[in-house]
């Protein structure tokens, strides 16, 4: 019960790492609020491991409020939030993809992280405590052809989460990233463009350890970044990729 008291926010928490973050948290004592725009399957995430669903739009101010209005009212204070939810492009030349999808991907991906500064972020400094994990990506460190706005915007994520952990420490605010490599989500198919054996195998071989990364692996990561043992740790941002980065 490493999070016992604790209250989460986790964005995105409806499917994939997301829900394996969820799912973790739960198990380690933690009340936790699923801000998903499918509420769906955030509903159905919540209904499995006894959370909180609400719609929520990461890339929209007044989402944020509404949801910073949630979750004072289910938790009083929100002890750690969970900057997951985030979306790509098909792999292709950087020059193809649309401007409406490349300012899609900066408002979910980016954008959500400065919204969460201005709504979330003064509830934890009223408390004068608080953790943020950003989910970023090796693509943001070593990143792949193809993929550049995509990476572009984990790069940003990870910069923004250095700045925020060095800026709100006198807060008594810790604020971290992880760097999933490819991972066995949804989310994986839009990342190979098709999911044939072959492709698979052409992402496992850069990875070291030689699997895909999980959800599970996610939920153990974040769990620990959350968690009190890692209060003397702020502004990293931790591969959680088998090796991929080395
Ligand atoms: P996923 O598609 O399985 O889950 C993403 C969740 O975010 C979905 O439930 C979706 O409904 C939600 N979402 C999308 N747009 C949203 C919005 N505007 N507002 C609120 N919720 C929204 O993807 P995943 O693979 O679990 O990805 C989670 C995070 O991990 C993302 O930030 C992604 O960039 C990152 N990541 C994934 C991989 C991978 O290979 N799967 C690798 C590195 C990093």
């Amino acid at each position: 019960m490493r999070l016992a008291g604790k209250t989460a926010i986790v964005t995105g928490g409806g499917s994939g790492f997301g829900a394996g973050i969820v799912k973790k948290f739960v198990a380690e004592g933690a009340r936790v609020l699923i801000a998903d725009i499918d509420v769906a399957a955030a509903t159905k995430v919540a209904g499995q491991y006894d959370a909180i669903p609400l719609a929520v739009d990461v890339s929209k101010m007044e989402s944020w409020e509404a949801l910073a209005i949630a979750a004072k009212a289910a938790f009083g204070q929100v002890d750690i939030l969970v900057n997951n939810a985030g979306i790509t492009h098909l792999p292709q030349p950087m020059q193809d993809v649309e401007e409406d999808e490349f300012d899609r991907i900066l408002a979910v991906n980016a954008k959500s992280v400065y919204l969460s500064a201005k709504t979330i972020v003064p509830m934890m400094i009223a408390a004068g405590s608080g953790v943020i994990l950003n989910v970023a990506s090796t693509a943001g460190v070593s990143p792949r052809p193809n993929l550049n706005w995509y990476n572009a915007s984990k790069g940003w994520m990870i910069t923004a989460t250095k700045t925020m952990a060095v800026e709100l420490a006198p807060k008594g605010i810790r604020v971290n990233a992880i760097n999933p490599v490819a991972g066995e989500t949804p989310l994986l198919q839009s990342f190979m463009g098709q999911d044939t054996p072959e492709i698979r195998a052409k992402f496992i071989s850069t990875i070291p350890l030689g699997r895909f990364s999980t959800p599970e692996d996610m939920g153990n990561a974040a769990c620990f970044l959350c968690s009190d043992e890692a209060s003397m740790i702020t502004g990293v941002a931790m591969e959680v990729d088998g090796g991929r980065c080395i």
